[in-house]
């Protein structure tokens, strides 16, 4: 199924004539197929250390070999090799690098509601969530699939390398990862409102069908914890521990979501994981605004991911996270961010949220700027459980975003400290990445995606979207 919609997107919308080498750039192609990249001269390269300390180092170099991070050192010490890929990130004003962002929640077929959706004004918020599944149910699974690399493209393109896609489907998303090489988890619904027939089941049958190439890492959501029952949990518990799947969940999003799950089952959303023993260090809940100090401390105690998501909490009128508490009992180390859908944001990068948590927080205390970066960075790592990437240091992935420094986003700056870079990349940033890697390779060169001809996807998603809504209209009248 995923191979035949790939297929679709390889023909539809495949860049081509993409410039190996257009002369003047920061590249040197040596072999563009070539498993070996330098990337040489950084002016500023801000990673957390093994310590998990925010460092910034000036003019160093990053080899990279399969994919992986092999050597960091000061520019110039590196030499008397060929590599297949030179990138001097020293030339032309320069280039700021920093890992490639971990967005720990998204929706991503949604994308082709936007404007179907968050722009429809004179509804109320309620009655848009309320019409959600039924757009939704209009989508076909081409439609999914297109809509997940529009989602994705537009991530990659503001320096997220790795996404947790919380949905009810599992090929399309499949096939967009291959067709986008991002990072995926592919969390899908064991029990949906749009796809009914969903069940653990479901993911045994995936599993079963499992080929060896894979790209995108099997997980498992729910939407609402009360949607759950006895037998769902069950199934989850076991599946969860066999196969080491991650678990993720809508938790605590609203006052009358944590009421409906007291009314089904006589226990409040934590407590009601806990009793199937879902409260460890396989389970990401997003949003957990009404949860009290005691809930705090277990979901702390069992190491659960937790994503903030404030735009989105903003949007739906949800509530405020309670951020300080988080902070103050482990400096929020369990806590990343995520995008949500179009439905639920803006834009879908990881520094506008990351500007939004400070600016929702600030009535009570300052989130720094480095306490941000490790949220879009070491945090989703630790969050999805995943801790090969999040660092610049040798044996993590090479999933790297490289910003051009000569930028509005960036200067002035202090050049005695540094940092200051940082607070103006998150202030002043929700930009486009200069180029990106994911795994080792160049997926955006020069503002450009690599695999996906973007011209082409906006056509598509534009016929599909309105597709979409005649069928919808065509519904209603019946
Ligand atoms: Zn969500």
């Amino acid at each position: 199924m995923h191979k035949k919609l790939y297929e679709k997107i390889k023909k539809e919308i495949r860049a081509e004539n993409i410039l190996e080498d257009d002369g003047h750039s920061r590249f040197k192609m040596n072999n563009p197929r070539g498993k070996t990249a330098l990337v040489d001269n950084i002016p500023f390269l801000f990673t957390c250390d093994e310590k998990n300390k925010l460092v910034c180092r000036k003019n160093h170099s990053i080899v990279v070999e399969n994919g992986i991070i092999v050597k960091i050192a000061p520019a110039k010490k590196i030499t008397g090799r060929n590599f297949d890929i030179v990138y001097d990130a020293g030339k032309r004003g320069g280039i700021v690098v920093t890992p490639g962002f971990i967005n720990a929640h998204s929706h991503p077929p949604m994308y082709l509601l936007r404007s179907a959706m968050t722009l429809d004004e004179g509804e109320s918020i309620d009655k848009t969530i309320a019409a959600m599944p039924e757009w939704e149910r209009a989508m076909t699974d081409e439609d999914y699939a297109f809509a997940t690399v529009g989602d994705l493209t537009e991530q990659q393109k503001s320096g997220v390398t790795t996404t947790l896609s919380h949905y009810a489907v599992y090929a399309p998303i499949e096939a967009a990862a291959r067709a986008t090489k991002h990072n995926i988890i592919n969390a899908v619904s064991v029990a949906s409102n749009t796809h009914p027939q969903n069940s653990p089941e479901l993911i045994r049958k995936i599993i079963q069908k499992k080929e060896d190439n894979w790209e995108s890492q099997l997980a498992m959501a729910l939407h609402y914890v009360h949607r759950g029952n006895d037998k769902i949990f069950r199934e989850v518990k076991k599946l969860s521990e066999k196969y080491n799947l991650l678990f993720t969940c809508h938790m605590a999003e609203s006052e009358s979501v944590a009421k409906r799950c007291v009314e089904r089952h006589g226990l409040r959303e934590v407590a009601l994981l806990e009793k199937y023993g879902l409260l460890n260090e396989r389970t990401v809940v997003s949003h957990a605004i009404y949860i009290n100090e005691k809930e705090i401390e277990k979901l702390i105690e069992n190491q659960v991911g937790v994503v903030h998501l404030p735009t989105s909490n903003v949007i739906h009128k949800s509530g405020t996270f309670p951020l300080w508490k988080f902070f103050d009992l482990e400096k929020l180390s369990s806590v990343a961010l995520g995008t949500d859908g179009v439905v639920s944001k803006s834009r879908l990068d990881l520094l506008t949220e990351a500007y939004q948590t400070r600016i929702t927080h600030l009535y009570s205390r300052t989130v720094k700027f480095g306490t941000l970066f490790k949220m879009m960075t070491v945090n989703g790592a630790r969050v999805l459980n995943m801790p090969d990437r999040g660092k610049i240091l040798p044996g993590m992935k090479a999933d790297l975003a490289f910003w051009k420094l000569k930028d509005r986003g960036f200067i002035p700056f202090d050049e005695k400290n540094p940092m200051t870079l940082l607070g103006n990349l998150i202030t002043h940033g929700g930009r486009i990445v200069r180029d990106l890697m994911i795994n080792g390779r160049f997926v955006v060169k020069g503002r450009r995606h690599q695999r996906v001809d973007e011209s082409k996807l906006l056509q598509v998603l534009q016929k599909r979207h309105m597709k979409m809504r005649r069928r919808v209209a065509r519904k209603k009248k019946i």
